[in-house]
């Protein structure tokens, strides 16, 4: 029972069938969203998701644009784990953190829980080649899932990306171009330009489809919650794809009658370039351009202005009342350390939910009985230089001559065997 039915125009709220490739509004330029007729929802729909574990976030088709009959492009992704923390939940102050580590997503990152519906969605509607820009994550996504599509991919790559991120691009097949640019508004005006072209475009937002993807975290963590939503969540930001995705999948599960409150939305950006933490603090429903995204390490959420002036993803912050804060470099080397310490290799801009949590709290926005969840949106190893430039540094050069191991080492630790 798929209950997805039509484009829906953000401004002018013209309808458009599902069954074209369509972007951007033809009447307005307006962004598209999905609409779903959840009056028709049943029960099954949860229990169905439920007996599906084999195909990950597939399992929740009926609450994604997926045609009937659309074969799940599936490479492992969604279902990753939502952890307890051993040490960091109290240094925090919060008992009931929750980390949810996307970390372990087919390509690294949480841009997989996208592509895999967006790029499945566009498979089933015929596009046979298709662009997007990319500080690398994305690009690396896109790729992967177009290659499994036979879908031709084109990535325009940010200077920020660094060089094994652009190999990866390389390496599954797709067209790379190194973008030259001076803002993100210009990147902007090019990408929209070749969307109204008619090239079919996987730019977050102007593309309708990659946040459906973003959906399933809520779907995942409210289950994983005996169907209860967090008081909070934290997800760092760039374009707001990943935070909107969620709130949206969020609404619909209280909509849907699943989870009675939702979430309070925490979404973090570096200092260096926080055009949304500004146009929040300064209460405006878009942002303009601000700060210079080559002056972070957080290269994956790095720009100086977001799509649209992110207005969704203020407004998701707005309605949820929740924040948008800022942290600098060292906050998230260290927050990288913290995670660590948990088991969990983060990129920096990954790392930016827990350093942006500890922000949140030391300003009292979140409290001892709240359920955080910070999800960890990519892979140290997607970023080795910062995974270097963070990592304490080793303990020192012995020799591997017995004798002088064992004076080293000392007496063993007595344990309870
Ligand atoms: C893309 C990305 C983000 C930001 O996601 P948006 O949807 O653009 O807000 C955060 N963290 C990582 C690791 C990313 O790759
Ligand atoms: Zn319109």
């Amino acid at each position: 029972m798929n209950l997805a039915t039509h484009y829906i125009c953000d401004d002018c709220h013209a309808r458009i069938p599902l069954d074209t490739p369509a972007l951007l509004c033809r009447a307005c330029g307006g962004l598209l969203e999905i609409h779903y007729d959840l009056g028709r929802a049943s029960g099954e729909i949860l229990t169905r998701a439920a007996e599906r574990r084999d195909i990950g976030l597939w399992r929740w088709a009926d609450l994604l644009p997926v045609p009937p009959g659309t074969e799940p492009l599936h490479l492992g992704e969604g279902d990753t784990p939502l952890l307890t923390t051993r040490l960091l939940g109290d240094k925090l102050g919060i008992p009931g953190l929750l980390v949810k580590n996307d970390t372990l997503m087919p390509t690294g990152s949480f841009k997989d829980r996208g592509f895999s519906v967006a790029v499945g969605f566009a498979r089933s509607l015929g596009v046979r080649e298709a662009f997007t820009y990319s500080s690398g994550n994305a690009g690396a996504s896109f790729a992967t899932y177009a290659a499994r599509a036979g879908i031709a991919a084109t990535v325009l790559v940010e200077d920020v990306a660094n060089d094994s991120k652009v190999a990866a691009i390389s390496l599954y097949g797709a067209r790379v171009l190194r973008l030259r640019y001076r803002s993100s508004l210009e990147i902007f005006a090019g990408v929209s330009a070749l969307a109204e072209a008619g090239f079919y475009s996987f730019v977050n937002f102007i593309n309708p489809v990659r946040h459906e993807g973003m959906k399933t975290y809520a779907y995942e963590i409210c289950e994983a919650l005996g169907w209860r939503a967090p008081d909070v969540m934290v997800h760092p930001v760039g374009t707001g794809g990943g935070l909107w995705g969620a709130w949206k999948g969020f609404r619909e599960l209280k909509r849907l009658g699943v989870i009675d409150r939702l979430p309070r939305m925490i979404g973090v950006q570096a200092s260096a370039s926080a055009p949304l933490v500004r146009a929040f603090q300064n209460g405006q429903s878009t942002a303009g351009p601000h700060g210079d995204a080559r002056r972070t390490v957080a290269q994956s959420i790095a720009g100086d202005a977001p799509i649209q002036g992110g207005a969704r993803v203020l407004r998701a912050i707005y309605e949820s009342g929740g924040r948008a804060v800022a942290v600098d470099d060292a906050d998230l080397f260290e927050a990288m350390r913290l995670l660590g310490a948990e088991g969990v290799a983060a990129e920096p801009s990954a790392a930016a939910s827990i350093a942006g949590l500890l922000r949140a709290r030391s300003q009292g926005w979140v409290s001892p009985d709240d359920t955080v969840v910070a999800v960890v949106t990519g892979s140290a190893q997607k970023q080795p230089e910062a995974l270097v430039r963070a990592a304490p540094p080793t303990d020192g050069v012995v020799s591997a001559d017995p004798a002088e191991l064992l004076a080293l080492f000392g007496e063993p630790t007595a344990s309870d065997r």
